[in-house]
C-alpha cells in the first residue's frame, strides 16, 4: 500500500477509544435513562408552568390550529424558554428548518441585544439579554439561495420560518459548554407557498385527520347534537435508520467519499457479505462508543432511540426510535441522522447515510414504519383477535390498497433520487413497481370475504402461539416458554409490507427525509379514506348509520378494485416484473421520470384538491426534484473524471514506468529474463488506453449536458441517459486497473480497507 494509506490504517488502529462518562448521581450510581430522557426539551410541562392558565390553554388551542396566538403569550413562552434555555448555557437561538436541500438549514442570532439611553449627557449603551414573542414566532432569512423551482426569483427573495408550536424546542450543545436554543420551523415564501418538506407534511396530516375523522364518526355514530367522538387523527411514524461507518482517516482519502457520499470506483474484498456474519453480529467496539455516545445526547433531545444492531453489508448498522407522531418522527430522525454524524466526527468516524456508498454489498433504506391512531391512541390498523369481523380495521386496510392502487405511481415519486436509484430493484431492496404484502393470514381475511365464505382456520387460538413443547423435541426444548406469533410474517422483498398493526414503506432511501415520503403516503389515504366514506353513505342510502351488512359490500367492493397491487411472492424476481405489468402496475424505471407524476393530473389533482399542495408548488417541486437530479449526477461525474484523471491514471502510468524500467534493464542482462515483466504491462496497456478513453468519454458527456439541455427537466434526462452510462464506464475500466496495479502505487483506501474495523 502506497504511504497515505499506510500512515492513515496505521493512525486507525493506534487511536484510543473516546472514553464517555455516562451521567451519575452524587453517590456515584448511574442516573436512568427515564430521568434524563428530554432533559434538553422545552415541554409542554414546561410551558405550562411559565404560563398563566388562560394563556397556557389558549397556547393548546393554538397548537391544534384552532386560534392564532396573541401577542401576549408569545412573549411570555419567549421570555420563559429564553431564561430555561440560558440557564443551561444558550447564548443564540435559532428557527431550524427543513428546506428542499434533503437536510435542515439554521441561522444562529445571539440572544445578546444593545438597548441606547439618551440623557443630557448623550447617548448609553448597555448590552442587555432579550427575546420577544415576535422573534420566536417568526424570522425571515435571506431565501434567495434555497431551491425553489422558479417560485421566487432573487429580487422576491423572502422567506419566512415560522414556529411549528407541534414541535418542541430543544437545545444542542456548542462549543465551550455553550449551546443554541433550536426552534423547529416551516419555511413559507412572502405568498405563504411551501418551501420546505414541513408545511406539506403538516397540511397532509390535517387532510388525513379530516377524512378519517369523518369516516369514524360515520361508523360510531352519537346521538343527535352530540359531539362527534372523534375529532382528531394522527398517523404515527417510526424510522428504522440504517447507516454505514467507515473511519474518518481512510475517508479522507477518497474524494468520492468526501463529495458524493458513495464510492465511485472499487472492487469487493473476498469476503464480504456472504456469509451472513455481520446481520445481527457483536456490535465493533469503536462502534458501540458511537453508538452509545449518539444515543445519550439524542435521549436528551427526547428521541426515544430503541433498537440498534448490526446490518447486512460490512460495517453497516441500523437503529430505530418508539413511533411517535409523524412530524415529530420526522424531525427526530432528522436529529438523529445529526448527532450520529457529529458523534461520528468526534470519534474518528465518518457516517455514510448514501442509499449505495459500496457496490455489491447492500445498501442502505430507512424503513417507514407508518399508522394511524385517534386522539385515544387507538391503533386504526390493529386488526385485533378477529379481523374478519372488525369492519372498521377492514375499512381502513382497504383505503390504504385502495391509495396504493390509485397512486402507487406517486409513492414511487416520493421515494427517486439519484442515490436510491442505485438501490431500488437491485435485488436487496424493494423494486421500483409499488405493491402491497399482506401475509398469509390478512390474505385469506380478504379472500374469504371476497368470496363470501367463512374463513378458513386462521383465527383459532393454537395458532396464535407458537408451542415448543409437545413434539419429539418436547424434552430438549420443554424450559422454554410458548411465545405468541404474529399475524403476518415478513417479506423483505415488498416496498410496502404490513407487519403486524402498521404498514411499513421498505423503499425509502437511507438518505431522504422521511417527509416527503410521508406526506404522499398521508395525502393518498386521506384522499382513499374519502372515497371509502363516500361509497359507504352511497351503501346506507338514507339510513342514518351504515349496518354491518353495507360495510362489507363496501369492503367487498374495494377488495375487489384493488386485487391488481396485492402481491405475496418475491418482488426481486423477473416473473414479478413480467406479472406486473399484465396487471397494469405502473413500473417507473428512472428517477426523472418518476417526477413527472407530480404533474400527472391523476395524482396533481388529488393532492390539490386535498389542499396539500398548490399547482405552482407542485410545479416548482418537480422542478427542484429534476435539477438535484442532475445536480447530483453531474457532481459525481465531475469527481470521478477528476479521480480517474489525477490519480487513478496517474498511478497506472507509475507502475507501467516501473515495469518499463525493469523490462529493459532485464533485457540488457537476458531477453528472456524480461519476459514475466513485459507480459504484466502488455495485460495493463489495454486497460490503461480503456480508462483513457472512458475518461475522455465522460468529459465529453459532461461537457454535453450544459450543450444540449436548456432546462433542468431536459439535464436530469441527459444525465440520466447519457452521463450515468459514461460513469458506468470508466468505473468498469477503473475496476480493472485497481486488479492489475502493483498495491503500492494505488493511492486511495480499497474497499477490503474501507471495510474492515
Ligand atoms: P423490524 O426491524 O422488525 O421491522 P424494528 O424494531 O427495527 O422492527 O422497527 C420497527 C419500527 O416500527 C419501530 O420504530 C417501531 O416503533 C415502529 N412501530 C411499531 N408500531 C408502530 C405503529 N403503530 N405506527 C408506526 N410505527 C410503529
Ligand atoms: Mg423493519
Amino acid at each position: 500500500a502506497n504511504q497515505a494509506r499506510v500512515a492513515s490504517l496505521q493512525d486507525n488502529i493506534n487511536r484510543p477509544t473516546r472514553v464517555l462518562s455516562y451521567p451519575k448521581k452524587a453517590d456515584g450510581k448511574p442516573v436512568y435513562t427515564s430521568e434524563f430522557f428530554a432533559e434538553n426539551v422545552f415541554t409542554l410541562q414546561q410551558i405550562a408552568k411559565a404560563l398563566p392558565k388562560p394563556a397556557y390553554a389558549s397556547f393548546l388551542k393554538q397548537m391544534r390550529g384552532r386560534q392564532a396566538l396573541d401577542k401576549g403569550t408569545a412573549d411570555a413562552i419567549a421570555h420563559a424558554v429564553r431564561i430555561w434555555a440560558m440557564d443551561r448555557g444558550a447564548t443564540h437561538f435559532t428557527h431550524w428548518f427543513q428546506p428542499q436541500t434533503g437536510t435542515t438549514a439554521e441561522k444562529h442570532d445571539a440572544f445578546l441585544s444593545l438597548k441606547s439611553s439618551f440623557s443630557p449627557n448623550g447617548e448609553e449603551v448597555t448590552a442587555i439579554d432579550a427575546f420577544s414573542g415576535s422573534q420566536l414566532l417568526q424570522a425571515e432569512p435571506d431565501a434567495s439561495s434555497f431551491p425553489s423551482g422558479g417560485m421566487r426569483t432573487t429580487f422576491e427573495a423572502r422567506g419566512y420560518t415560522v414556529w411549528d408550536t407541534t414541535s418542541p424546542m430543544f437545545i444542542q450543545e456548542g462549543p465551550h459548554g455553550t449551546s443554541v436554543l433550536y426552534i423547529p420551523s416551516v419555511f413559507i415564501s412572502y405568498n405563504g407557498d411551501a418551501l420546505d418538506e414541513k408545511t406539506v407534511l403538516l397540511r397532509s396530516t390535517s387532510a388525513i385527520s379530516k377524512s378519517c375523522s369523518e369516516l369514524l364518526n360515520l361508523l360510531d355514530p352519537v346521538p343527535v347534537g352530540a359531539q362527534p367522538k372523534v375529532s382528531h387523527v394522527f398517523t404515527t411514524l417510526g424510522t428504522e435508520q440504517e447507516y454505514f461507518l467507515i473511519d474518518r482517516s481512510l475517508y479522507a482519502l477518497r474524494p468520492d467519499l468526501k463529495h458524493t457520499g458513495r464510492t465511485l470506483i472499487g472492487n469487493l474484498p473476498p469476503k464480504h457479505q456472504q456469509m451472513d456474519d455481520h446481520y445481527f453480529g457483536r456490535v465493533p467496539s469503536k462502534v458501540m462508543a458511537t453508538m452509545s455516545e449518539a444515543e445519550l445526547e439524542l435521549f436528551r433531545l427526547g428521541v426515544p432511540i430503541k433498537t440498534r444492531h448490526n446490518e447486512v453489508a460490512p460495517q453497516q448498522f441500523e437503529c430505530a426510535p418508539i413511533f411517535e407522531e409523524a412530524s415529530l418522527a420526522v424531525d427526530h430522525n432528522l436529529l438523529t441522522m445529526d448527532v450520529l454524524a457529529k458523534v461520528a466526527h468526534k470519534n474518528k468516524l465518518k457516517v455514510l447515510f448514501h442509499e449505495k456508498p459500496f457496490k455489491g454489498v447492500n445498501g442502505s433504506g430507512k424503513h417507514c414504519n407508518w399508522s394511524m391512531s385517534t386522539d385515544r391512541g387507538e391503533n386504526l390498523l390493529d386488526p385485533t383477535v378477529k379481523p374478519e369481523t372488525n369492519y372498521r380495521f377492514l375499512l381502513v386496510l382497504v383505503a390504504v390498497l385502495h391509495a396504493v392502487q390509485q397512486h402507487g405511481g406517486l409513492l414511487r415519486t416520493s421515494i427517486a433520487s439519484a442515490s436510491n436509484e442505485h438501490r431500488l430493484g437491485a435485488c436487496e431492496a424493494p423494486p421500483m413497481i409499488v405493491s402491497v404484502f399482506l401475509g398469509e393470514h390478512l390474505t385469506e381475511v380478504l379472500n374469504s370475504i371476497e368470496e363470501s365464505r367463512p374463513i378458513k382456520n386462521f383465527s383459532v387460538p393454537e395458532i396464535q402461539t407458537i408451542k415448543l413443547g409437545g413434539t419429539a423435541l418436547d424434552v430438549k426444548v420443554a424450559s422454554l416458554p410458548s411465545i405468541s406469533r404474529d399475524l403476518t410474517d415478513r417479506n423483505r422483498t415488498s416496498p410496502f409490507a404490513f407487519t403486524g398493526n402498521k404498514f411499513e414503506f421498505r423503499a425509502v432511501g437511507s438518505k431522504q427525509s422521511p417527509a416527503f415520503p410521508v406526506t404522499i403516503l398521508n395525502a393518498a389515504v386521506a384522499s382513499a379514506l374519502q372515497d371509502v366514506t363516500a361509497a359507504l353513505r352511497e351503501q346506507m342510502g338514507d339510513k342514518p348509520y351504515p349496518s354491518d351488512a353495507d360495510k362489507v359490500a363496501v369492503i367487498k367492493k374495494f377488495i375487489a378494485s384493488t386485487k391488481a397491487v396485492r402481491f405475496e411472492g418475491d418482488g426481486y424476481s423477473e416473473a414479478w416484473i413480467h406479472e406486473a405489468e399484465k396487471r397494469g402496475l405502473p413500473n417507473i424505471k428512472t428517477s426523472p421520470e418518476a417526477f413527472k407524476q407530480l404533474l400527472n393530473p391523476a395524482h396533481s389533482d388529488m393532492l390539490t384538491k386535498l389542499g396539500i399542495f398548490t399547482k405552482t408548488e407542485l410545479q416548482s417541486r418537480h422542478l427542484i426534484l429534476q435539477e438535484r437530479y442532475a445536480k447530483d449526477i453531474i457532481v459525481e461525474a465531475t469527481t470521478l473524471r477528476s479521480l480517474l484523471a489525477s490519480q487513478i491514471l496517474p498511478a497506472a502510468f507509475e507502475y507501467r514506468g516501473s515495469l518499463a524500467q525493469s523490462v529493459s534493464l532485464l533485457k540488457d542482462i537476458d531477453p528472456e529474463d524480461a519476459s514475466p515483466e513485459l507480459e504484466a504491462l502488455k495485460a495493463l496497456t489495454p486497460v490503461v488506453k480503456d480508462l483513457q478513453a472512458s475518461i475522455a468519454a465522460l468529459d465529453k458527456a459532461i461537457h454535453d449536458i450544459h450543450e444540449v439541455a436548456e432546462d433542468p427537466v431536459q439535464e436530469a434526462k441527459y444525465a440520466c441517459a447519457h452521463v450515468l452510462p459514461a460513469m458506468n464506464r470508466a468505473r468498469d475500466a477503473a475496476d480493472k486497473l485497481e486488479v492489475l496495479t502493483a498495491d503500492k502505487f494505488y493511492p486511495i483506501p480499497k474497499y477490503s480497507e474501507l471495510l474492515w474495523f
